[in-house]
């Protein structure tokens, strides 16, 4: 999926997104169910994390590329990032 990292000036980061980690209620081994998302963590393909791009008044915090799952649902993304989490539990499916 297309990075959704926006740069300072409106750019829109062409990379693409080859890693996402949910977090949030875990199962112990770091397995999230999908009801117990609360952030999804990106790596971009162009900047890793754009770690030092990131400013608190993106639309992205901290010093890693995390979203809230409402934040990529706005924007039509999160069952594409959900699909590339790699620690989503399959429990009671
Ligand atoms: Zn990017």
């Amino acid at each position: 999926m297309q990075c959704p990292y926006t740069y300072a000036n409106g750019r829109q980061c062409t990379g693409e997104v080859y890693r996402a980690r949910a977090y949030g209620k875990h199962d112990g081994c770091g397995r999230v169910e999908r009801q117990n998302i609360r952030k999804i963590r990106l790596w971009c393909s162009d900047r890793g994390d754009h770690v030092g791009a990131i400013r608190p008044s993106s639309l992205v915090y901290k010093e890693r590329m995390e979203f809230y799952p409402d934040q990529l649902e706005g924007r039509g993304l999160l069952a594409e990032a959900i699909s590339l989490c790699d620690n989503i539990s399959k429990a009671g499916r």
